[in-house]
């Protein structure tokens, strides 16, 4: 079976290498073309010599994913379909911010936290990505791009639940961050859960990445409505694990916030919301329904939305209201599929 090199850390690589007769400096070398120079094939490994070039295309996995279809919506938000090896297909989603990119990457293929607003929980689950089909999605989509390092922001708010694939997803920030991997910088990453709290409090002491909780209401009725993971984990003890999350200075937790009509949008559920969050270093993304994610709900009126940020500013919460990019190629928030769509 071929190695999955994008799939080890240094000291694995510098093992293979050395597991194949090669000297150690070797295995710097085939990870620079890999992470850092994201080279398609090993014809572009020009320092190596051909016997090592060789080798590597006969031992190595070097494609794990290939590109089906990448659509543009209409405010610039990309939506690359990618097909695994073994044919599950997953998503990864380019938005354009100011000044910069973001790429939105996928942990699993489907997923089995059946939130009820989310498409791709709809689905269910079909496995765990490993770590080199997650890190292939950030070097397809690099790849793709005139001015690659536009791109400077991940975050793991793709399809499934990235801390239920906790090591893959670990052993892939890790070379996402390595200095001699694809460098990017580790609080320009953001792990998106819906609060699996066992996992979060291994997460914190695993890395420094930033850490985003989907957190969609403040009383736990309406959040086991809306994510079955609820019932297991509860809000205090969420935020519990919350609060006990080791934040480097002046970081924050973020905290998501689908906002649904009449369901979790009153007057009293940002004021509860408030009262739950005071003393956390939070901020509040505030993301209203994308239609077409639930038949039977919808996204508020504005006057509802900004009288819902109102509250939380009022309390002193920096409280977002997040656009939803990509709607029109169902690439926003809760409508990845994996499905192919055409133009
Ligand atoms: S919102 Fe996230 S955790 Fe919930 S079902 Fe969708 S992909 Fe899974």
């Amino acid at each position: 079976m071929k190695t999955d090199l994008k799939g080890l850390n240094a000291r694995e690589t510098e093992q293979w290498a050395v597991d194949h007769g090669l000297e150690p400096y070797r295995a710097r070398q085939i990870r620079h073309w890999l992470l850092n120079r994201l080279a398609a094939s090993c014809e572009d490994m020009q320092n190596l010599p051909k016997r090592i070039r060789s080798l590597v295309q006969k031992e190595a996995l070097l494609g794990p994913l290939e590109e089906v279809t990448a659509l543009t919506s209409d405010d610039g938000t990309r939506k690359y379909l990618f097909r695994l090896q073994d044919g599950h297909l997953v998503e990864s989603v380019l938005i354009p911010e100011r000044d910069h990119l973001t790429l939105c990457i996928s942990s699993q293929a489907g997923c089995a936290m059946g939130c009820r607003f989310c498409s791709t929980g709809r689905q269910g689950f079909k496995r765990n990505l490993a770590p080199s089909e997650i890190i292939e999605q950030v070097i397809m989509v690099k790849r793709s791009l005139n001015n690659p390092e536009h791109l400077t922001n991940i975050v793991f708010m793709g399809m499934g639940e990235p801390l239920a694939n906790y090591d893959a997803v670990v052993r892939a920030i890790e070379n996402l961050i390595a200095q001699d991997g694809m460098n990017f910088s580790h609080r320009k990453v953001t792990l998106s859960t819906c609060g699996l709290v066992p996992e979060i409090e291994r997460l914190g002491h695993d890395t420094t990445v930033n850490l985003a909780v989907s957190l969609n209401a403040a009383d736990d009725e309406t959040r086991s409505r809306l994510m079955p993971v609820n019932r297991k984990y509860p809000i205090t003890r969420l935020l519990q694990a919350c609060r006990e999350f080791p934040l480097p200075n002046r970081r924050m937790i973020t905290f998501e916030y689908i906002l649904i009509n009449g369901i979790n949008d009153r007057d009293q559920d940002a004021l509860k919301l408030a009262r739950r969050l005071s003393g956390l270093r939070a901020k509040i993304n505030l993301i209203p329904l994308n239609p077409g994610s639930e038949a039977d709900m919808s996204p508020p009126p504005m006057e509802r939305i900004l009288r819902f940020q109102e509250i939380l500013t009022h309390r002193h919460f920096t409280a977002i209201i997040r656009k939803s990019k990509g709607r029109d190629i169902l690439a926003a928030c809760g409508q990845l599929t994996g499905a192919s769509m055409h133009p």
